[in-house]
């Protein structure tokens, strides 16, 4: 059974209250992990106060290349962490291979290009008078994420705020705690000193807890409820916040696509990691013309998904991430059967593991949009298929809806590509293309989907307060614009 502690100051922490981390296919116990409180929370915040002022006077280079370090670190200790993240979150050991992967791409693209992204301008004004920006960290930065990708989402923030020059304290999910712990072993072992990253576990009220402290900013990553919550509670303080929130994307299909094509990817956006992915096709809109078949294959190679535990290596879809969220599922797919709603396939808890939180995915027709499927997050395996008749209907369907993170178009018309992706109310537009990231790209959505972005030059630069210094080298006495006013009378 794994004990976790609290990392605070280079130096892990036993703690008296404690919650347990459940493997979400057996429903076991895999170890059990503090339960942070104010009094920790406040700890790791003076620590990472303290340690910030001599981060921040560090070579760049040199906090760059403690990165280069943990992105081979992670490529060495892949294997043990993938495990790790199925153990603790479900999903089949493949996807948890790729997570691991794209950490480490992402953490060495920040560590390579970090220098360069944070180059001030010069701006000439005139002969005398010169003036620059500079990019300076923006002190304790709280971050707070969820479980969905437990690797990945909490390095994308510590990797561009602690090149910055920034200091972290993080608190992982409480469904993810140990592979939050995990992280604080990687960058203390590739030789991030004491102090510049604390990590606290423990539930929502540790996360609030970090929200009051005396924190300089916090990124968050999670539910469009909680993003709320953090805004208000952080208003007082007024320290600086980036929220990544929900999504309910639309996957939109013209009958020009190559079909084969939409329908892979589909089926394989919607269901990896359980349906629960923040950029998922929740919504997917097929033409008229090619609806009946593109939701036969659809269905047909949903059915021969396989359900079982991650580590399995044959398993194409593991468990929900926790009985809450399986829950929550199943009472939205109960509001779409009342509301009329025709379920393809899937739906149910399968009966051959009773153990774990395993769904049949799903694929349900005959939507409308008072369904919660519809209108809410549906964050789990069911892909839920409706018909356009033409480009503006689609338009309308896809912005039909509070969230903004991202979309899908296929088709081999650059016309209706373009067309579409000026038109589409969100933060992110793929074409022939779904549910990938680039470190270089950035990420993030508008409406409820959150603000702020990750990933990118405008990733890092959300780590950063812009200073803009003036100079005038020049030799006159007093400008014509000050006192006194009457000399021009
Ligand atoms: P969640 O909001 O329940 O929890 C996220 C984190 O917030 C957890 O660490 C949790 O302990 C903490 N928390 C809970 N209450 C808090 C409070 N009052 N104050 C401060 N912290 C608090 O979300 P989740 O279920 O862990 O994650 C799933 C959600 O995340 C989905 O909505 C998904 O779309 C979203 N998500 C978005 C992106 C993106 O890039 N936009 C990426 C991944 C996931």
């Amino acid at each position: 059974m794994l004990d976790g502690k609290l990392l605070i100051a280079g130096k892990w922490n036993a703690c008296d209250r404690k919650f347990e981390s459940l493997n979400p296919a057996t429903g076991e116990v895999l170890g059990k992990a503090c339960l942070a409180g104010v009094e920790e929370v406040t700890e790791a915040v003076k620590e990472a106060k303290l340690a910030q002022k001599g981060w921040k006077k560090t070579d760049i280079l040199e906090r760059a290349r403690i990165f280069t370090r943990i992105g081979d670190e992670l490529l060495k200790r892949s294997q043990v962490i993938s495990n790790l993240i199925t153990m603790e979150m479900g999903r089949p050991l493949f996807e948890s291979n790729i997570e691991v992967r794209k950490t480490s791409e992402m953490v060495k693209y920040f560590a390579n290009e970090g220098k360069k992204l944070l180059e001030g301008d010069e701006i000439p004004i005139n002969p005398h008078n010169f003036s620059y920006t500079r990019f300076e960290p923006v002190g304790v930065v709280g971050i707070i994420k969820p479980w969905n990708y437990p690797l990945l989402l909490p390095f994308w923030a510590i990797a561009p705020s602690l090149i910055a020059g920034n200091t972290v304290v993080f608190k992982p999910s409480d469904l993810t705690p140990f592979v939050g712990i995990e992280i604080g072993k990687i960058c203390q072992d590739a030789g991030i000193p004491d102090g510049v990253i604390n990590i606290v576990t423990g539930d929502g009220f540790t996360g609030k807890s970090l929200v009051s402290s005396d924190i300089d900013m916090i990124s968050f990553t999670g539910s469009l409820d909680t993003g709320k919550n953090i805004m208000k509670n952080s208003a007082d303080k007024l320290h600086r916040i980036s929220l990544e929130l929900g999504g309910s994307d639309a996957f939109i299909v013209f009958k020009d696509a190559h079909i084969e094509e939409a329908i892979n990817g589909a089926v394989w956006g919607r269901f990896m990691n359980c349906g629960q992915v923040c950029i998922s096709p929740k919504r997917i809109f097929v033409e008229d013309d090619i609806a009946d078949s593109f939701i036969e294959e659809f269905v047909n190679k949903t059915r021969e998904l396989i359900i079982g535990n991650g580590l399995d290596p044959c398993t194409d879809i593991g468990p929900m991430v926790s009985k809450e969220q399986r829950e929550k599922l199943e009472l939205q797919v109960e509001d779409a059967l009342r509301k009329g709603v025709i379920v393809k396939c899937g739906g149910k808890r399968p009966q051959s593991l009773q153990n774990g939180y395993f769904y049949e995915p799903a694929v349900l027709t005959g939507v409308t949009p008072e369904m919660s499927v519809m209108n809410e997050e549906v964050f789990g395996p069911v892909a839920v298929i409706s018909v356009f008749k033409n480009m503006d209907e689609a338009i309308a369907l896809a912005n039909k809806t509070r969230y903004g993170l991202g979309a899908s178009v296929w088709t081999k018309n650059l016309d209706t590509a373009m067309n579409m992706s000026s038109q589409l109310e969100c933060g992110m537009v793929w074409v022939n293309e779904i549910c990938t990231l680039h470190p270089q790209c950035s990420w993030g959505g508008i409406k409820h989907s959150g603000m702020g972005k990750d990933l990118s030059r405008y990733g890092i630069r959300e780590f950063v307060n812009i200073k803009n210094v003036n100079i005038n080298l020049g030799t006159e006495q007093s400008r014509s614009w000050w006192f006194p006013y009457g000399k021009y009378g």
